[in-house]
């Protein structure tokens, strides 16, 4: 079992090669080809597991396949169409250096945006275009209530270490921010949801993001 044998997309499967990535870890291995059969995933994995990866393919090469980007005229709102939740400033940093690398010439355009840091460049990388968008919660409120950013468009959604996040008082804005998605979770939307834990409100958190979803515990 290699990435070699998996078809994501030629771009994509180069960019994995290039950066020596050869056989899957155990949370990539069932992660990867439950989301490219279409379907929620609920995952209890660790940090060092390759989380990142599980679910940065199947969103990078389901963008390379799915139509291109609309481009709206004349507006300043971005329209993305994968959004990648992360806990810190950080975290976020780190899932978009590799989300970057994984993109690598394959026309997907990955942008992050955290708090704690000056809006600006943010706001003219938005402008510039954007596919996948990582970003802190806090820092996303603020960038839907300027209009800078819509969620009607998101066909992939991401939550990255859900557990920190709802330990760091984001249950509102994350759900706040999950209302604001056009396409509902059934078929429209993939949402994959990625924690170290599955307390009680985590799984109520699965019950209502997730449709008919997959739990995957490695
Ligand atoms: P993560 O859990 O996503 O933070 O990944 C942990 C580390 O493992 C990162 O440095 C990745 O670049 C690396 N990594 C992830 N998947 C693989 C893989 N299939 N083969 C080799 N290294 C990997």
């Amino acid at each position: 079992n290699t990435f070699a044998e998996i078809d994501l997309g030629d771009a994509l499967n180069e960019n994995i090669r290039r950066c020596k990535y050869v056989k899957p870890t155990p949370v990539q291995r069932y992660a990867i080809p439950i989301s490219l059969m279409g379907r929620d995933l609920m995952a209890c994995a660790q940090t060092g597991s390759g989380k990142t990866a599980a679910f940065c393919f199947p969103i990078i090469s389901g963008i390379m396949r799915g139509p291109p980007a609309q481009r709206q005229r004349g507006s300043r709102t971005a329209y993305p169409h994968a959004l990648i939740l992360s806990p810190t400033r950080e975290l976020s940093i780190q899932i978009h250096e590799e989300a970057r690398k994984f993109a690598y010439q394959t026309g997907v355009r990955v942008v992050v945006a955290y708090g704690g840091a000056p809006i600006n460049q943010q706001l003219r990388d938005l402008e510039r275009g954007v596919d996948i968008l990582v970003a802190t919660p806090g820092r996303l409120v603020d960038l839907l209530e300027r209009a800078r950013v819509s969620l009607q468009h998101i066909r992939y959604l991401a939550l990255d270490e859900a557990d920190r996040m709802l330990d760091m008082g984001f249950e509102p804005q994350i759900r706040r921010i999950v209302e604001q998605m056009d396409m509902p979770p059934c078929g429209q939307r993939q949402t994959m949801l990625f924690s170290a834990t599955f307390p009680k409100e985590i799984q109520r958190l699965a019950s209502d993001f997730l449709y008919n979803y997959i739990f995957l515990a490695v």
